[in-house]
């Protein structure tokens, strides 16, 4: 597992700007949004119910995959754990889901993309981030305290199979009450990908072999 590395963010450098309401299938959300003026990059958070009340909040961090998340890949299982989320955040009727923009591991949308060409010709997702240069993982988590920090969040209950993810809200200083296992759509197109992330970046999830297209929530 990669150390991990926040940088401390410098709170002018992020701004809440405004915030909406967000129907959902599952819930009526309230959307709020963020901008980070050094890199121009928009996040954003959904809440759901009293968040600030000082009770663990049911939460995901949810790194933007716009194959994923918008266009129905399933390649990856980031569409089904941001749904998964969802779901279960509207079940409980709080918690808060940040969506930050730091696409394709932190590579951009184009480089996961050339990623993708890599694997297709036998790497798997570890060894062609680094042959494009990259590190496996190069997500940042830093601006997760100050986002938390606007919704007066004390503590998590996280939705995650990623325990660099839980080491770097620790490191934040934002205590992470629970982990709630995030287990869904493991597929014959994924199924590598995920075994790659439980092997190789230490992800919580057992190897196996899926048989079915899809086998939704273990
Ligand atoms: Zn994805």
């Amino acid at each position: 597992m990669q150390p991990v590395a926040e940088l401390p963010v410098d709170p002018a450098d992020l701004e809440y700007v405004t915030s909406c309401a967000l129907p959902t299938p599952w819930a009526e959300f309230t959307l709020h949004a963020f901008i980070e003026h050094s890199t121009g990059k928009e996040h954003l958070a959904m809440v759901l119910g009293d968040i600030g009340n000082g009770a663990p909040v049911l939460a995901r961090v949810h790194s933007e995959c716009l194959t994923g998340d918008v266009l129905f890949s399933q390649r990856c299982d980031c569409g089904a754990q941001l749904e998964g989320a969802l779901q279960r955040i509207a079940a409980e009727g709080r918690g808060v889901l940040l969506y930050l923009r730091q696409e394709g591991r932190g590579i951009g949308l184009l480089n996961k993309m050339r990623a993708y060409r890599l694997q297709e010709a036998g790497a798997d997702t570890v060894q062609a981030n680094e042959q494009l240069g990259f590190k496996p993982d190069q997500r940042s988590y830093g601006l997760v305290a100050p986002m938390l920090h606007q919704f007066g969040v004390q503590s998590l209950r996280l939705m995650t199979n990623n325990p660099r993810k839980i080491a770097a809200m620790e490191k934040m200083g934002v205590p992470v009450a629970e982990r709630v296992p995030l287990l869904v759509n493991r597929n014959v197109f994924n199924q590598h990908y995920l075994n790659t992330k439980a092997l190789k970046l230490g992800h919580m999830m057992s190897p196996v072999v899926a048989t079915a297209t899809s086998d939704g929530e273990q």
